[in-house]
């Protein structure tokens, strides 16, 4: 209830704010001068269509400085995490996303109440309200064992034999640091770790300092992000890793982790894909705009751990089963993709998802078509000869999955499959244009199927509002140009060859959509 009020109070101010412009010239005179609006309470959420309650309003993050310590024995964290923020409305009070136990806030350095609500909102009131424009220091000291602790129905914390996992997508930080968690509001972060000696912790960005001695028996990893960051692309893999580290192409540190407990014949398959990072990122430079980030590299987690990968910002994370077949380089072109498609240019809204996963889908046909294993129209033409016009796949709108579908499989394949009709549609040297002029211009920031497809029209000088209505937003099987009606055409319309890679992109996405 506390949501729909907040909701309700904000459109009446919305309402009332639009109103304004529109009274007759004449009244204006005669208003009294508009009291200064009372402090009010920021929303417990950021207006996500799909995830309502994600993130919160009312103030902005510009830096986290999340400081643990834990225990792989108990699996038990405890820390402090510092929000560098502010207020973008007179605040009375705000809301992070958490679940972890709280034992006391400070907000610019006096002790706030801290209130729980619903599953994963923590109520911040400081004893005296913040104005609009205002910095905020706020401090959250906690612990608890997070793979205990359930909210939007499960735990996203993943306890291995030797450490944990912090990976997970759309929602992870509310397991180990408190936060505005959505990927509208990004911030930069230094994320320190102290374990027990002999364990390894790595996370994205640099390491500022190798790991050093901390009490007796404890060791301190730091690692640091300086380019903005979605909340959900933070991550920890705490455990025993054989880590190796190299200098890229470009001079960029590369740091590589792999789970001490992968089978030989898993880690020697994953170290064959991993290890070629920086070759993809080099590839996808050239395709997308210079690498966004300022590291590279990836980690593969422990046997069972998670059975999906994800673009953690600046190293991937990845589940051993993506090289149980052998070496996989479609999942380390996908996940290196998103650095461009994801995680520097962030949704704005998760509706917006195909601009992830579309991209980084459509990475792998072009990698595909590089190493000779199939062009990127034959996948097309496979990939849509293999849905019948009656099959499920054809209902998923990938524009607009709707919040149960935000990760199935159309929304990868119809999204690469889209950008392909485009593609077709205005050009190679118009769509390069176009990719490399979006990640350009939206680099650290966020972005709408809306603007994209602007930018679409006015770098093509064509409409494009039938196409991307038809594959984005229509739930049916789309009408494709066939070949000439010769009956050799048709039979190879009707029944593409499947090209090579399809197997490996298939066993892929079958692990990385539906999670
Ligand atoms: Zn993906």
């Amino acid at each position: 209830m506390r949501r729909a009020l907040v909701a309700l109070i904000a459109t009446a101010a919305t309402l009332a704010g639009t109103a304004l412009p529109a009274l007759p010239a004449l009244a204006a005179p005669a208003l009294a001068p508009a009291p200064a609006p009372a402090p009010a309470p920021g929303a417990s959420g950021l207006g996500d269509e799909y995830f309502p309650d994600y993130g919160n309003s009312g103030y902005d993050v510009s830096h986290y400085d999340i400081r643990l310590r834990y225990q792989p024995d108990t699996d038990t964290l405890t820390g402090t995490t510092t929000i560098l923020a502010t207020a973008t409305q007179d605040l009375s009070s705000f809301d992070l996303d958490f679940v972890l136990d709280v034992t006391s806030v400070r907000v610019n350095n006096r002790v706030a109440t801290a209130t729980r609500a619903g599953d994963h909102e923590l109520v911040v009131t400081p004893p005296r309200s913040i104005a609009a424009g205002q910095p905020m220091t706020v401090v959250v000291q906690y612990s608890g064992v997070p793979s205990s602790k359930r909210a939007a129905g499960f735990t996203a914390w993943t306890k291995t034999p030797d450490g944990a996992l912090a990976v997970g997508e759309p929602e992870m930080s509310w397991w180990w640091f408190p936060a505005n968690d959505h990927p509208a509001d990004k911030a930069t972060f230094d994320v320190s770790v102290s374990v027990p000696d002999g364990t390894e912790v790595i996370s994205n960005g640099v390491q500022p300092r190798p790991p050093s001695p901390e009490i007796l028996g404890w060791t301190r990893w730091n690692w640091r992000s300086v380019k903005p960051m979605a909340t959900y692309l933070a991550f920890l893999a705490i455990g025993q890793y054989d880590l190796r580290t190299d200098t890229a192409p470009n001079g960029q540190p590369v740091l590589t982790a792999y789970s001490q407990l992968l089978a030989p014949d898993f880690a020697d398959a994953a170290r064959a894909s991993v290890e070629r990072t920086a070759e993809v990122i080099d590839w996808e430079s050239g395709l997308f705009g210079p690498y966004p980030f300022e590291a590279q590299g990836g980690v593969v987690a422990p046997p069972g751990a998670i059975t999906f990968a994800l673009e953690t910002q600046t190293r991937p994370v990845y589940s051993s089963k993506f090289f149980r077949s052998g070496s996989n380089m479609y999942v380390v072109v996908h996940e290196l993709g998103h650095q461009w498609f994801g995680d520097s240019v962030s949704v704005a809204q998760w509706k917006h998802i195909w601009l992830n996963e579309g991209f980084a889908a459509y990475a792998e046909w072009l990698w595909s078509q590089a190493q000779g294993e199939g062009t990127a129209q034959e996948i097309f033409d496979y990939t849509y000869a293999q849905h019948a016009a009656d099959s499920p796949f054809w209902t998923v709108k990938p524009g607009d999955p709707g919040a149960a579908d935000v990760f199935d499989g159309a929304v990868y394949d119809r999204g690469a499959m889209t950008l392909h009709q485009l593609r077709l549609a205005v050009g190679d040297a118009a769509f390069f244009d176009l990719v490399r002029t979006w990640t350009t211009t939206h680099r650290y920031g966020n972005g709408t199927t809306d603007e994209f497809v602007a930018l679409a029209e006015r770098i093509s000088g064509k409409q494009l509002d039938a196409l991307f209505q038809t594959w984005l937003f229509t739930p049916a099987r789309p009408d494709v140009a066939t070949a000439p009606a010769t009956s050799a055409a048709s039979v190879r319309a009707a029944a593409p060859r499947q090209p090579r890679s399809w197997a490996a992109i298939q066993r892929s996405h079958a692990l990385l959509a539906g999670h």
